[in-house]
C-alpha cells in the first residue's frame, strides 16, 4: 500500500508493507482521513483534498503510538504533519502514479488555495490562464519530487544526449544533475550525460550561469557540494554562515577613499571573473535539453551544437527574468512546454527555470521545427502573448543574453 501525500510545503511517500495487522492499520489510517463514514454499508469515503487541522494531528499522533512498533515506517506522519504548517491544505492519493503534468497541476491548486481563493475561482483562473495553451502545448515540470532519474537507467545501453556517444566510447561514471548542482539541485538527475560532457559543461559554459547567480546563492544560502559559496571578489567579499547572518565587506579604491561625496548606500561590487553572456543562455538551454524527452532531441542537433560552443548564435531571442519572491523555491525547478502539433508562429520549446526568487522563462533555439527565429520584436511579442500566465504577472524584464566576448560583472547593491 502506498500513499502520497502532497502539499506546498512538502511532499512524502509512506509505503505500508504487508504485516500481520495491515487491514487493521489501513482502517484505522483511513478513519482519520475519513470524511463521511458508513457503518452500515462498510464505507469510507475520503477526500483528496485535506487540511492540516489540529484535530488530524492528533488523530495521526494516536495511530503512530498505536502502530509504530508493528510497523516502524508509520513514524514519519507526524514529522510529515508537523512540517505542514497549521491548516495547510494537502493532496492525499493511494496507490497512484502521477506524471509530471498532474504534479504541476496540483501544486497550482495548492497555490491557489493559499492565496486564499475560492476553489472554484481558482479553477475558472487556470483554465482561462492555461486553457489554450494547454490545447498547443505539453506542459512538463522538473522539481525535487521529480521521482525518477531522467533517461536510460542501464549504464551500458547509455548514448550521451550532447555528444551522441555510447558506452563503447565514453565512460557514465558520474552522477549528471540536470541543473548545476551549485545552484542547489540535488534531485534532478540525467542518466545520459557522459563524463567528459559532464565535465566539460562543469569547467565550461554552466560556470558563467553560476558565476552571474553567485550573489543570489550566496544570500540565499544555497548550498553546492561545498556548502554556501563565499564570494570574494576585486573590491568585495561576502560571508555568509548559514544562521541568517551575511557579511559584506567592500574595499574602497583611493578615488573613492578621496571622494567626500561619494555615496555610501550604493556600491558596486566587481567580480575578478570574466562571464560570456551568451553562455548562460547556452547553460539554460542545456538544463531543459537534460529534462526533455529524448525523442524530442532529433528536432534539436543544432542547439546542441550550438551549446557545444560549435557556433555562436547571431539572431537569438531575447530571455525573459522576473524576479519574484511570490515565486520563491528551495529547490530549482524546470518546467518544459513544447508543442503538440507544429506551427507556424509559436515556438516548438519553451522552458521555465527557476532558482531562488528568480525566473528564466525562454526559447529553447535552433530548433528544426522553429519556421522563424523569434529574434525580432514582433515574432517575440506574439509568442509572449500567447503565454498569458506569463503575461498575467507583471515586472518581467527581457535581455539579449547574446554577447560573446568575456565581461567583468558588475552588481550594484542597494542598501
Ligand atoms: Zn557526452
Amino acid at each position: 500500500m502506498k500513499i502520497k501525500f502532497l502539499a506546498l510545503s512538502r511532499t512524502t511517500d509512506l509505503e505500508i508493507k504487508s504485516q500481520t495487522n495491515i487491514d487493521e492499520i489501513m482502517s484505522d489510517f483511513f478513519l482519520a482521513f475519513a470524511k463521511e463514514i458508513d457503518y452500515d454499508n462498510r464505507k469510507i469515503s475520503i477526500e483528496q483534498l485535506q487540511k492540516n487541522t489540529s484535530d488530524l494531528k492528533i488523530k495521526i499522533n494516536n495511530i503512530v503510538q498505536k502502530y509504530k512498533s508493528s510497523a516502524p515506517q508509520i513514524n514519519q506522519l507526524n514529522k510529515y504533519f508537523g512540517d505542514l504548517k497549521d491548516n495547510e491544505f494537502f493532496f492525499i492519493f493511494v496507490n497512484s502514479n502521477l506524471n509530471n503534468e498532474q504534479y504541476f497541476n496540483l501544486y497550482n491548486y495548492l497555490s491557489a488555495l493559499e492565496d486564499n481563493k475560492d476553489f472554484g475561482v481558482a479553477s475558472k483562473e487556470m483554465d482561462d490562464l492555461f486553457g489554450k495553451l494547454r490545447e498547443n502545448y505539453d506542459i512538463i515540470a522538473f522539481d525535487k519530487n521529480t521521482r525518477k532519474k531522467i533517461g536510460e537507467p542501464d549504464k551500458s545501453k547509455r548514448v550521451c544526449r550532447f555528444c551522441n556517444k555510447g558506452s563503447e566510447e565514453v565512460t557514465f561514471k558520474k552522477i549528471a544533475h540536470s541543473i548545476s548542482e551549485s545552484l542547489g539541485n540535488k534531485k534532478i538527475i540525467t542518466n545520459d550525460e557522459c563524463d567528459s560532457c559532464n565535465e566539460k559543461f562543469g569547467s565550461g559554459i554552466e560556470n558563467d550561469l553560476i558565476l552571474y547567480l553567485n550573489l543570489y546563492r550566496n544570500f540565499f544560502s544555497v548550498k553546492g557540494k561545498n556548502g554556501i559559496p563565499k564570494l570574494k571578489g576585486k573590491n568585495f567579499q561576502i560571508y555568509n554562515n548559514g544562521e541568517g547572518k551575511i557579511e559584506i565587506k567592500h574595499f574602497l579604491n583611493e578615488e573613492e577613499e578621496n571622494d567626500p561625496n561619494f555615496d555610501n548606500s550604493k556600491i558596486q561590487l566587481e567580480t575578478n571573473q570574466n562571464i560570456v553572456f551568451q553562455n548562460i543562455y547556452r547553460t539554460l538551454a542545456k538544463y531543459a535539453l537534460s529534462v526533455i524527452d529524448k525523442q524530442s532531441l532529433n528536432n534539436f542537433e543544432n542547439t546542441i551544437r550550438w551549446i557545444n560552443q560549435e557556433f555562436d548564435g547571431e539572431k537569438l531571442p531575447k530571455v525573459a527574468m522576473l524576479t519574484s519572491y511570490d515565486l520563491f523555491c528551495n529547490h530549482p525547478q524546470l518546467i518544459i512546454y513544447k508543442l503538440k502539433k507544429d506551427h507556424d508562429s509559436l515556438p516548438h520549446a519553451v522552458a521555465e527555470f527557476r532558482f531562488t526568487f528568480l525566473t528564466f522563462a525562454f526559447i529553447i533555439p535552433f530548433s528544426s521545427k522553429d519556421k522563424i527565429d523569434y529574434s525580432n520584436e514582433e515574432d517575440f511579442n506574439n509568442f509572449w502573448k500567447f503565454f498569458k500566465h506569463y503575461n498575467s504577472i507583471k515586472g518581467w524584464k527581457f535581455s539579449k543574453i547574446d554577447d560573446t566576448t568575456p565581461k567583468k560583472l558588475k552588481m550594484i547593491l542597494n542598501f
